[in-house]
């Protein structure tokens, strides 16, 4: 992997100078002056595709088609906010016995984001295409194990013409990171990625009065009711969990079963897992990756093996994969007693955790006696229920008859431990803006 110096302190202050600089450039800018340009980047995304995505495969693993799945997405998040911007910036009329009055939404100033590895591309434009829209410049420091895919996304925002300081890449230390948070002219950070992290990074937020928002991990349910479409369950259940490797934050995590389907689902989920072949991710006829990283591949084996050390039981793997790389065998945990340390645990890998429940009401017990509260899933054919159940879940985003999904219209974040804000649709446009109250007599 190609190495990359840290940043001196220096050039941190140049690039949150020039950053600032672009900021108050920018407010003398309508946003329609930017559309194109993020409509330039999604195009070139589109058309460099391939070597974009292999540039992701290479540096932390994931299957190739997984990586040009998530450039199509970016590209499909900076079309969606270049057309919605000018919707979304619309100044809102307010009905007030004083006279009248609107408010306006303006940038707020230099953005700080901190990104993770597992979509390196994704989730830099998560952050990125709102607020180049809103005028909101952005540093960004990303994981250390995806330089090469940082350097690249701002190759591509700056060869589709924006300026320099509107997305600068940073290989900034923790200490430099809170350095910027503290500095007056950044206003706000965005964090993905652990609660260590996010709890770290909110600190420094917190103690400068700056505003953040945090997506952190998930041990999301995947409910199956009684009145489940086990056809339906078993065409989504698999990929939920095995997906990018099983390094989602929103993957499928705990498979929380009626007794009357847990037979016939672990059967189901055993016989897919073993049918995956790992190998080389940049293979289309791939189908299991390896891990980001040989720390990712300790972490999980530790967890897992902890699991069973406190009486969890292996349904299927577990077992060495016999290939050079960061390989993990898609593994079933079953018997998963509530002090067992995976049972408030995310398994960051393709490890699903199956429990079985006697009536919906422990389901949604069991689904919400977790510290997270990323995503969920119910499969139940009756509607109702379904959405009765949603409605008692405590988490950010539920998902029925359907795996877990993100598009640009749809808001992506959780509650508990697994952060605050929102990414996505309007609510993601709304997470750094000035929100500008006018009012005449
Ligand atoms: P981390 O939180 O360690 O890393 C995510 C990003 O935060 C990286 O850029 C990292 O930098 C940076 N970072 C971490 N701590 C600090 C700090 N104190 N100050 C400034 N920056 C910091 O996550 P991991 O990569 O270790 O992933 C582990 C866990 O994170 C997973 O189990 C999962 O729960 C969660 N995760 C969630 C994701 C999501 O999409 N919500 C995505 C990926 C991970 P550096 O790489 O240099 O350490």
């Amino acid at each position: 992997m190609k190495q990359y110096d840290n940043i001196s302190d220096a050039d941190l202050e140049q690039a949150i100078a020039a950053a600032h600089d672009l900021y108050q450039q920018w407010r003398g800018e309508p946003a329609t002056t930017r559309q194109a340009t993020l409509h330039k980047i999604a195009d070139l995304m589109r058309t460099e595709k391939t070597a974009l995505a292999t540039v992701v495969t290479h540096e932390m693993g994931k299957l190739i088609s997984e990586a040009e799945a998530e450039v199509d997405l970016c590209a499909d998040i900076a079309d969606y906010f270049a057309d919605n911007a000018p919707t979304f910036l619309k100044s809102t009329p307010l009905t007030t016995g004083i006279g009248d009055a609107y408010y306006q939404k303006q940038a707020l100033g230099v953005l700080f984001m901190v990104e993770p590895w597992n979509f390196p591309y994704y989730q830099i434009m998560r952050v990125f295409a709102p607020n180049f829209m809103i005028g909101n410049p952005m540093l960004l420091k990303h994981a250390s194990n995806t330089p090469s895919s940082a350097e690249t996304f701002v190759d591509i925002v700056r060869r589709a013409g924006a300026p320099a300081a509107s997305l600068t890449n940073l290989f900034a230390s923790y200490g430099q990171v809170s350095q910027a948070i503290a500095d007056p002219r950044v206003v706000g950070v965005a964090l993905t990625g652990s609660e260590r992290g996010g709890a770290s990074v909110a600190k420094s937020a917190g103690e400068n009065l700056k505003k953040s928002t945090l997506e952190l991990g998930g041990n999301d349910p995947f409910i199956i009711l009684e009145d489940a479409d086990m056809a339906k369950v078993k065409a989504v259940a698999p990929s939920a969990r095995l997906s990018n490797a099983g390094q989602i934050c929103a993957a499928s995590k705990r498979f929380i079963v009626m007794a009357d389907k847990y037979d016939e689902f672990l059967a189901m989920l055993k016989e897919a897992f073993a049918a995956v072949k790992p190998g080389d991710p940049m293979d289309r006829a791939t189908t299991l990756a390896p891990l980001s990283s040989a720390d990712a591949k300790k972490t999980l084996q530790a967890r897992v093996d902890a699991a069973v050390q406190a009486g969890a039981k292996v349904y299927y793997g577990n077992e060495p994969v016999e290939l050079p790389g960061q390989f993990f065998q898609p593994t079933i945990l079953t018997d998963i007693s509530r002090d067992n340390p995976a049972y408030n645990q995310e398994l960051f890998g393709p490890v699903a955790s199956v429990y079985k429940v006697n009536s919906v009401a422990e389901a949604i017990a069991l689904a919400n006696d977790s510290s997270y509260g990323l995503g969920s899933v119910i499969f139940s054919e009756d509607r109702e229920q379904a959405d009765a159940v949603a409605q008692q879940l405590e988490t950010g985003m539920t998902f029925i008859n359907r795996a877990w999904a993100t598009l640009p219209e749809l808001p992506f974040g959780g509650v508990k431990n697994s952060g605050y804000g929102r990414e996505l649709y309007e609510l993601g446009f709304n997470a750094f803006v000035n929100e500008h109250l006018v009012v005449s007599a």
